[in-house]
């Protein structure tokens, strides 16, 4: 049973001593209408901390992004979606080159989502839904969004 931090953020609730009990009762399989006491001295049910804020180990974490426009709220959610994960699946339709045509098509840019993939922390990064034109450089798009999701790493 793994605590996820951004998904308590997310319910407004700060870590602490409290989470055991949640997670005790959440391993003895209570009600998701549990009421669970938190360090604020509020409660919250069990059902919504186990939808946002418990995961059971051990497991993965995968976070899949498509048909994304890169806006402002876009990339938060994205990072919010993708924050930590062990595995993120994300479009990378067009190269950087071309990142006037991915703004009016409102898909990402292959930098973009490398970009988004670093941010967000994630352990693995696989790019999809290329775009046709691209067919004769196959590698094109998975390479740049690669370089920008290692850039920090090796800066
Ligand atoms: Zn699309």
């Amino acid at each position: 049973m793994n605590v996820w931090k951004a998904g308590l953020e997310r319910l407004g609730l700060d870590v602490g001593p409290w989470l055991n009990a949640a997670k005790r009762a959440a391993r003895a399989g209570a009600k998701d209408d549990a009421a669970i006491a938190t360090s604020s001295g509020r409660s919250i049910p069990l059902g919504l901390l186990r939808e946002h804020a418990l995961r059971v180990a051990p497991g993965q974490r995968i976070a899949y992004v498509t048909d994304a426009a890169f806006t402002s709220a876009n990339v938060d959610a994205v990072l919010s979606l993708a924050a930590g994960a062990d595995h993120l699946f994300i479009e990378a339709p067009f190269a950087d080159e071309d990142a006037a045509i991915a703004a009016e098509r409102r898909h990402l840019t292959a930098a973009q989502a490398g970009d988004l993939a670093r941010r967000a922390g994630v352990k693995r990064l696989t790019t999809f839904h290329y775009s046709p034109r691209y067919l004769a450089t196959p590698d094109r798009l998975r390479c740049e969004a690669e370089a920008h999701f290692v850039a920090a790493v090796e800066a």
